[in-house]
C-alpha cells in the first residue's frame, strides 16, 4: 500500500495547488506510514521534478508521451490509474482544480474506488475507519465523509492546506504509460486563447465587480486595478447577464467556484448564491457603499465607500507599491 499524488503543471509549470496537494499527500502518507510517489504527465524540466522531494515526494514518475501533450480528461485518468496499480497505491490525491474535477471521478471508476472531492483536512484514520472533511452545498457547510472502500481518490481545494517542505529531492524516473487510442474519446486539435488575461479559474488574485459599478464603461478602473496586482478579473450573475461582463467571469453558484489566495469584490451586494462560488477564498476584501451589505460578514477586510472614489486610489497605491 502507498499514496500517489497526480502533480499538475500548467504549461511546464507546477502551481502553488500542486505543491500543496504534495504536502498534503506526503502528510497522509505520513500517518499510514507508508510512501509517497508522484506522477506528472507532460514536458516539466528535470530540476522542477526533482524539487517536489522537498514537499515530501520520494519517487516522481515522469510520462512524456507527445500524445498527451494536451490535457485530455480519458487519457490522463487512464495514465493516473496505472501509475496507481504501478505503484500499488491504494490512494491517489489530487487537487480539485479545473481539470482534477475531470478527472478525480474517471480515476476512481477504473480503481474501483471510493472518492471525496473537495477535501479541506487530512482524514482523520483510526478504528478502521477513513473520515475526510470537505465542503458540501457549495461550500456553505462541511461534511465528514468515510471512504469504506480499499481504493480511495481525494481531490483537494486549492487553499485549503499549507505547503509544507519536509523533504529532500526526489528521484525522476521514466514512465511508459500503455495509454490506448480508445482513452482519447476527445482530442485537443488547437488551444486558441480567447484572452491574454489570466484564466479566472486558476488566479491567485481575483478582482471582481458588480452592479453597484453602474455599467460596462466603468470596468476600465477594474481591469487597471488587475493589471497592477497581475489578478483576474470576475463578476456577479446579473451583471454577466446584463452583458456587461462575459459569462466565463461570472462567479457563484451558478457561475464558476473560485479559491483564490485574494478575493477584492468591488460593489457586490453578497448574496448568498455569490457567496457560494467565493468564500473560500483565502482572504476577502469587500469594497461597498452600504455598510449593511451582507458581504461584509465573509470579509477579512472592509472598505465602506464609494468604489469610484476608493478603486483607483488603491491601484495608484499598489503601483507605488510595486515601484
Ligand atoms: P446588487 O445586489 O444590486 O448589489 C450591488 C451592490 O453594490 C450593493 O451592495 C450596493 O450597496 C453596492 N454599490 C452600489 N453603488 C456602489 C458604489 N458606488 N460603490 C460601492 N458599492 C456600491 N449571483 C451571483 O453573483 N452568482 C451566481 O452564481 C448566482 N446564482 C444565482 C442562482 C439563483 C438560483 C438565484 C436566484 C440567484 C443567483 N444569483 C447569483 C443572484 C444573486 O442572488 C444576487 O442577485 C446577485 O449576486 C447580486 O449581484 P450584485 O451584488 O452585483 O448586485
Amino acid at each position: 500500500m502507498s499514496v500517489l499524488v497526480y502533480v499538475e503543471n500548467a504549461d511546464g509549470q507546477f502551481k502553488k495547488s500542486t505543491f500543496e496537494v504534495v504536502s498534503y499527500a506526503a502528510a497522509l502518507a505520513k500517518t499510514l506510514n507508508t510512501s509517497l510517489a508522484a506522477i506528472s504527465i507532460g514536458n516539466v524540466a528535470d530540476v522542477a521534478l526533482s524539487e517536489l522531494g522537498k514537499y515530501g515526494a520520494t519517487k516522481i514518475l515522469n510520462v512524456t508521451s507527445d500524445k498527451l501533450k494536451t490535457f485530455v480528461n480519458q487519457a490522463y485518468a487512464s495514465v493516473i490509474a496505472e501509475a496507481a496499480a504501478k505503484e500499488s497505491a491504494d490512494i491517489v490525491v489530487l487537487s480539485n482544480s479545473f481539470s482534477g474535477k475531470g478527472l478525480a471521478p474517471r480515476i476512481a471508476v477504473k480503481l474501483q474506488a471510493g472518492l471525496i472531492s473537495g477535501a479541506v483536512a487530512l482524514p482523520e484514520v483510526s478504528d478502521g475507519k477513513f473520515i475526510v472533511k470537505r465542503t458540501a452545498f457549495s461550500g456553505k457547510a462541511f461534511a465528514f465523509t468515510e471512504i469504506t472502500s480499499a481504493k480511495k481518490v481525494i481531490a483537494l481545494n486549492p487553499n485549503s492546506y499549507k505547503v509544507e517542505e519536509t523533504g529532500a529531492t526526489a528521484a525522476v524516473e521514466n514512465f511508459e504509460s500503455s495509454v490506448k487510442d480508445s482513452d482519447f474519446k476527445s482530442v485537443i486539435k488547437e488551444i486558441v486563447r480567447a484572452t491574454d488575461k489570466i484564466s479566472l479559474p486558476d488566479a491567485e488574485l481575483v478582482v471582481s465587480a458588480g452592479r453597484g459599478l453602474k455599467g460596462p464603461e466603468n470596468w476600465k478602473m477594474i481591469e487597471d486595478l488587475a493589471d497592477a496586482l497581475g489578478a483576474a478579473t470576475a463578476c456577479s450573475k446579473p451583471v454577466s447577464d446584463a452583458g456587461w461582463r462575459p459569462h466565463e467571469e461570472h462567479v457563484g453558484q451558478t457561475g464558476i467556484a473560485i479559491s483564490p489566495n485574494l478575493y477584492i469584490a468591488v460593489g457586490i451586494s453578497g448574496a448568498i448564491q455569490h457567496l457560494a462560488g467565493v468564500s473560500s477564498s483565502k482572504t476577502i476584501v469587500v469594497i461597498n457603499k452600504d455598510p449593511e451589505a451582507p458581504f461584509f460578514k465573509v470579509a477579512d477586510y472592509g472598505i465602506v465607500g464609494d468604489a469610484f472614489d476608493i478603486v483607483p486610489k488603491l491601484t495608484e497605491a499598489v503601483k507605488a507599491y510595486k515601484a
